[in-house]
């Protein structure tokens, strides 16, 4: 990645089984600088999960205190669960000059898109602000990869590709998108947008 002169704030959404995380884990192999957001969430862990590297899990308790404690940049409710970007690491990151990442759903994506644009130009969250929507090649498509990953109940995946559908309307909404049809193709295309991204600012 270029070195930008001002860290970007990358914010990257797709609908579940999209390879959203499989493209963010690709990024942050290759530029280990950049900083993920570990999001909180009232959700269960799955499979290897670990609190605090994946996720912060917390109790719907302890989620609804750091709402009144004003510490999200955003929450939402997500698959019947509640998931929030906390405010504070992103803001530490680029106060370090260093990049970082969310991989959040598109509710939350606009909270920030909204939020980031009220704040003056010079703010840090502002000027590196970049979103983009990672789109799978059909919903059909969509549906293979959940069920081959083989890790959700039959239900969870009928209520994915439900959100799904309705994710995939906001796409448009997004500075970028890409189709995540070849891996290897959608990772180069991630990298240019953060490449001309870091170029413009
Ligand atoms: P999963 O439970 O499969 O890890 O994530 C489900 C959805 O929640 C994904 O679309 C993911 O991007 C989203 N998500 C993860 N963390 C956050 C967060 O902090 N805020 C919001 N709004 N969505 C999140």
């Amino acid at each position: 990645m270029l070195f930008p002169m001002i860290p970007l704030f990358i914010v990257i959404s797709a609908p579940s089984g999209a390879g959203k995380t499989t493209l963010c884990d690709m990024l942050l192999q290759d530029y280990p600088e950049m900083c993920y957001s570990v999001s909180c969430t009232t959700r269960e862990p799955r499979g290897d999960e670990v609190d605090g590297e994946d996720y912060h899990f917390l109790t719907v308790e302890a989620f609804q205190r750091f709402i009144d404690e004003g510490r999200f940049l955003e929450h939402a409710k997500v698959h019947g669960h509640y998931y929030g970007t906390l405010r504070e690491p992103i803001c530490q990151a680029l106060r370090e000059n260093q990049c970082a990442l969310l991989d959040i759903d598109v509710a939350g994506a606009e909270q920030i898109r909204n939020h980031v644009a009220m704040l003056p130009p010079g703010d840090l969250l502002r000027a590196g602000f970049v979103d983009i929507f990672i789109a799978p090649p059909s919903i059909q498509e969509l549906e293979v990869r959940l069920y081959g990953r083989g890790t959700d109940a039959d239900a969870v995946i009928a209520k994915r590709l439900r959100n799904a559908r309705q994710e995939m309307e906001q796409a448009s909404r997004y500075m970028f998108q890409i189709v995540n049809d070849d891996l290897g193709v959608a990772f180069r295309r991630l990298c240019d947008i953060i490449n001309v991204k870091a170029q413009l600012i």
